[in-house]
């Protein structure tokens, strides 16, 4: 019998791994304590690659620190076919039409262990495929932002029917609460991608068995570094005679922060069909925005963008920028029902935790190198041809990047 928010009234689990990984930091004890996302991002993170743990050994430790309270695990399913469409940095151990090894191989697997009834008393929350199924919206056909790779997923339905087959195997299992990935406000928040996201996460619900009731909710902002709520301007205010949505920054976009976006698309969502009661996740591990460059009110009057430009919070040149982004910091703590529709803040994305290298980097992962980590790359048509706003030196993706968790920290809003 599933509750309607799973974090409420319930300790979330501490993955050791990346808590010693902090507490190795100077200063990462202050926050070496907080839940952060458990990445299954390969058939080999199942069994534990490379010495680290898998999946029953989370488990077995998620068993271990919830004792007699209730207790939330993260998973992260990430590894569709073809993953990371319309970018390098995450392309994943399967090409675009292994669709078959994704069923047997990957989430067949997960399911058979999540229904062990040894850990009946968990709830698992698995948030589905990130930075997937808005591509075949905004990244395929005749949009200027298309890419290749998206075209084919588009074309060869792997993005939807992988997705569907997911949410019916694990919604199957009593205890795990389903939450799709659904972007964030600077990629969803258009007219254009909006409405038809949501359609295409309808469709995805429905194939390969699935059903709109193996959906508990959407996650918005998965690694990403949008900001919460922007509090020195709303998407309702005009200035010199112009509303900001005509701001480079906002550039006719419905949306100015997370939360506001996050709480528009669950209504959107259910007016497509899902249950009203579905709740969303926010992922605030790196969009607090904290320290001294902080605006500490509105920006001058003189011009959309000076007024914009001045008070906002998130700090990056363009908010399709995705990649480690220079000055960002730790946002919320982790914590539950924060907000109306909003089940809880993550830290999905663990903190410290690389975004993609900033130069090629050989390796068994399948990963490539995508120039939007690159600090010195002047962009592309999804970034609006800004600078990457990278940082430097860093890592392959997933890997420990020492000095961007330092810098986390330092910019963390709600200040450490
Ligand atoms: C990487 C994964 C990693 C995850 C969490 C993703 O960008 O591709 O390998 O597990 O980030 O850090």
């Amino acid at each position: 019998p599933k509750v309607d928010n799973p974090y409420s009234g319930a300790k979330v689990y501490v993955n050791p791994e990346w808590s010693a990984n902090a507490r190795a930091e100077t200063g990462g004890s202050r926050i070496a304590d907080q839940p952060t996302g458990v990445w299954l991002d390969r058939t080999a993170a199942i069994n534990g690659a490379n010495g680290k743990m898998g999946l029953r050994a989370h488990l077995d430790e998620a068993l271990e620190q919830k004792g007699s309270d209730e207790l939330v695990v993260q998973l992260v399913i990430y590894n569709l076919p073809g993953r990371d469409c319309a970018a390098l940095a995450s392309n994943g151990e399967l090409g675009p039409t292994e669709i078959d090894k994704y069923k047997t191989q990957y989430i067949d697997p997960i399911a058979a262990i999540l229904a062990d009834p040894k850990y009946a008393d968990l709830r698992i929350v698995t948030t589905v495929e990130v930075d997937s199924l808005p591509n075949l919206v905004t990244n395929a056909g005749s949009r200027p932002t298309a890419t290749p790779e998206c075209d084919v997923m588009k074309a060869n339905g792997n993005y939807v029917k992988g997705v569907g087959y997911a949410l019916n195997k694990l919604g199957d299992v009593a205890n795990v609460y389903n939450y799709v990935d659904a972007g964030h406000h600077g990629w969803i928040g258009w007219d254009d991608n909006f409405g038809p996201s949501a359609d295409v996460f309808k469709q995805a619900a429905t194939a390969e068995g699935a059903s709109v009731n193996d959906v508990h909710g959407f996650i918005t902002n998965t690694a990403n570094f949008s900001a919460l709520k922007e509090d020195h301007f709303t998407i309702n205010d005009t200035v010199a005679g112009k509303s900001v949505r005509e701001s480079k920054w906002i550039d006719w976009n419905r949306y100015v922060d997370e939360q506001s976006f996050a709480q528009a698309f669950r209504d959107k969502l259910v007016s497509v069909g899902f249950n009203s009661g579905i709740g969303m996740l926010i992922d605030t591990s790196r969009n607090g925005w904290g320290g001294a460059s902080r605006p500490t009110g509105p920006g001058a009057t003189t011009s959309v963008d000076t007024y914009v430009d001045g008070g906002r919070y998130d700090r990056r040149l363009n908010p399709g920028n995705w990649c480690n982004q220079s000055g960002a910091g730790l946002g919320e703590r982790p914590q539950a029902a924060p907000a109306t529709g909003i089940d809880a803040y993550v830290w999905m994305k663990p903190p410290g935790e690389s975004d993609g290298a900033s130069k090629e980097i050989p390796n068994d992962e399948g990963k490539g190198f995508d120039r939007m980590c690159d600090p010195t790359y002047e962009g592309n048509p999804r970034n609006n041809f800004n600078m990457s706003g990278a940082l430097p030196d860093a890592p392959l993706s997933g890997r420990w990047f020492s000095a961007q968790f330092q810098e986390l920290m330092r910019n963390a809003y709600p200040a450490l």
